[in-house]
């Protein structure tokens, strides 16, 4: 999933995204409000966490901008001022949850955690696609009972292609919710990573479950890729 981190002080933004990218996120930052608004606006993301003291916009400004143009991604506010009356503000204008500084990054993540599953038709923590379970506490993907360790960035392809089940996800999308917004379109790296993937959690003698759909994308399919008419073809 693709967090979005809108914090100025270098050192709490870098120490917030490397905890992050430990836990499989893929993590954008800005250090400033207006820059974090405009990505926020512009691109998907799963979460925000939101700083409330910001040059240019303060947090509760972009929360206030976001909600104002209808993006509902649940945002969590940092924030060093403990009093009622900020927290009050914050929740107000659509914050989902807010945390005092200094916290624990452990906090952080379980907060997070539970703002995501809020937000989400899915309330478990596993995902299932036949034989194939993704847990999403420990990262780990299980065929056949067998442990399967993935990367950040294989963790985040597969999450997605399994929360979307069934569906042919098209390159574009699938680049928008699992790589940084500023990639290259044109790059091959999806296919690359798709067929890093499948070397992980395809099993001779067992239908595929990752099917590429010739020139749109890919799908991951509950039963294996059984007909082959939209053309199954290797990278
Ligand atoms: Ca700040």
């Amino acid at each position: 999933m693709r967090i979005l981190v809108i914090e100025d002080e270098r050192k709490v933004a870098s120490f917030i995204k490397r905890g992050l990218e430990e836990e499989r996120y893929i993590v954008e930052t800005a250090a400033d409000g207006e820059a974090g608004l405009d990505l926020a606006l512009n691109n998907h993301f799963d979460a925000i966490v939101l700083d409330v003291m910001l040059p240019k916009l303060d947090g509760y400004s972009v929360l206030g901008a976001l909600r104002d143009n209808g993006k509902a991604t649940p945002v969590l506010m940092l924030t060093a001022r403990g009093t009622m009356e900020d927290r009050v503000q914050g929740l107000d204008l659509g914050a989902d949850d807010y945390l005092a500084k200094p916290f624990h990054f452990e906090e952080l993540a379980a907060r997070l955690r539970s703002i995501l599953r809020r937000s989400s038709t899915e309330k478990t923590t596993k995902l299932q696609c036949g034989d194939l379970t993704l847990d999403m506490v420990t990262h780990f993907a299980y065929r056949d009972e067998k442990e399967i360790e993935l990367t950040t960035k294989e963790y985040a392809l597969l999450e997605y292609l399994m929360r979307h089940k069934n569906r042919i996800l098209s390159r574009s999308m699938i680049m928008q919710h699992v790589w940084k917004h500023n990639f290259d379109p044109e790059s091959n790296i999806i296919d690359v990573y798709i067929k890093r993937l499948r070397s992980k959690v395809e099993r001779p003698g067992h239908p595929s479950v990752i099917q590429s759909i010739r020139g749109v994308g890919y799908r991951i399919r509950e039963g294996g890729a059984l007909d082959t008419d939209e053309g199954d073809e290797e990278a």
